[in-house]
């Protein structure tokens, strides 16, 4: 038998993850729609994703857009071409813009600041910043400048996993934890995640990912399985390296990624978790509207203009290049109201 739902611990988790009796887990997608649906609501959030950047100075082994990563074509937008996402944003109707990217010194304090500045003035959107480990000085003329939420996944609570995963700046200790911290302290909603499946992930240290989760009080939680990008360490021998022994090594695939998601909801009731398209990758047919039915709330359909999309391939077949924002967005807008729910109007944060 399963544990109760109705007190999950840690210990409660760890079990559920490894479960795979179909009547059980039938209660446990029941469960995290239940929950989902009594504190979020029936309102799917839909957020704009521009991705401003794919210059990276991190060799983080697992990102087919890292430093790391070979000789890629590399670009940077313009404040101009932001501008013009987000306002196509607006015209959709997105309550929400993410700015997205590489950590990319190019994208300096200034610029950033009067991006944001730009986006709040001609569009008013609620707007979460995505690029990596910025500074304290960053992050504060950023927020300063109108941003409100910033994502940061953490991608796993195994500090030995974490540092092979995410190798350090020359005279800096990459601190993920620490950075959503401040970024806390500033007064910006925090978001953060894990990838399901990397090497070096164990069913023990996912169920203490999904229980930090609840501890550290998160806002947003990305949830998607691990994509291997051939260009990356990660998939290759540091990949072997790092592999946990069979029956403990978990696996990324959909079905564990909807696990994660549903105890996800149920041990944060109240949290915004997103359909993610690695999941949609994964099943294109019906990964997103599985996650959606399994706990998540929130879409991001991308907004980035295709001849920079085709370039932020951060794992294979992410680039969607074939399909236009609107088509997009009208996609994601359907599948909400095929599966009985509503588009959320307003921001959509956790606290707003
Ligand atoms: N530079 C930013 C944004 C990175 S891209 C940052 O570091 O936060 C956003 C997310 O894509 C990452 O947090 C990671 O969880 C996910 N990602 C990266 N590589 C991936 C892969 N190979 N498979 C699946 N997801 C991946």
């Amino acid at each position: 038998m399963p544990p109760a739902l109705d007190h999950l611990d840690r210990d409660g988790i760890r079990a559920w993850l490894t479960e795979d009796d179909s009547a059980a887990l039938d209660a446990l997608w029941r469960r995290a729609d239940r929950v989902r649906r009594a504190h979020v609501g029936n309102e799917v959030h839909l957020r704009g994703l521009v991705e401003v950047t794919n210059y990276c100075v991190r060799e983080c082994a697992y990102c087919g857009i890292a430093a790391c990563a070979g000789p890629l074509p590399r670009y940077r937008m313009t404040h101009d071409e932001i501008l013009e996402c987000a306002r196509q944003g607006r015209d959709f109707g997105f309550g929400t813009l993410v700015l997205q990217g590489g950590e990319d010194p190019g994208v300096t304090r200034a610029f950033m600041a009067d991006v944001v500045r730009a986006i709040k003035q001609e569009t008013g959107a609620a707007i979460t910043l995505s690029l990596g480990e910025r500074s304290d000085e960053d992050l504060r003329a950023w927020r300063e400048a109108g941003a409100d939420r910033y994502l940061l996944r953490f991608e796993t609570t195994d500090l030995a996993l974490y540092r092979r995963i995410h190798p350090s700046l020359a005279g800096t200790v990459s601190d993920r934890f620490g950075r959503l911290l401040r970024m806390r302290e500033m007064g910006y909603e925090i978001g953060t995640g894990v990838m399901i499946g990397i090497p070096g992930q164990t069913w023990d240290t996912l169920a203490d990912d999904i229980w930090a989760f609840r501890g550290y009080d998160i806002d947003m939680i990305g949830i998607g399985p691990y994509l291997p990008s051939p260009r990356t360490p990660l998939a290759g021998a540091l990949g072997q390296e790092l592999a946990a022994a069979p029956g403990e090594q978990v696996a990324n695939d959909e079905l564990t990624t909807l696990k994660t998601m549903a105890l996800t909801r149920i041990v944060c009731p109240d949290t915004n978790i997103p359909s993610t398209t690695a999941l949609s990758i994964l099943d294109p047919s019906a990964g997103r509207a599985n996650g959606l039915c399994r706990g998540a709330n929130v879409i991001m359909p991308n907004l980035t203009p295709p001849e920079y999309r085709v370039l932020y391939e951060i794992y294979p077949g992410k680039a969607a290049v074939h399909e236009t924002a609107q088509a997009l967005a009208d996609g994601a807008v359907s599948l909400i109201t095929t599966l009985g729910r509503t588009v959320g109007s307003g921001p959509g944060g956790r606290r707003s």
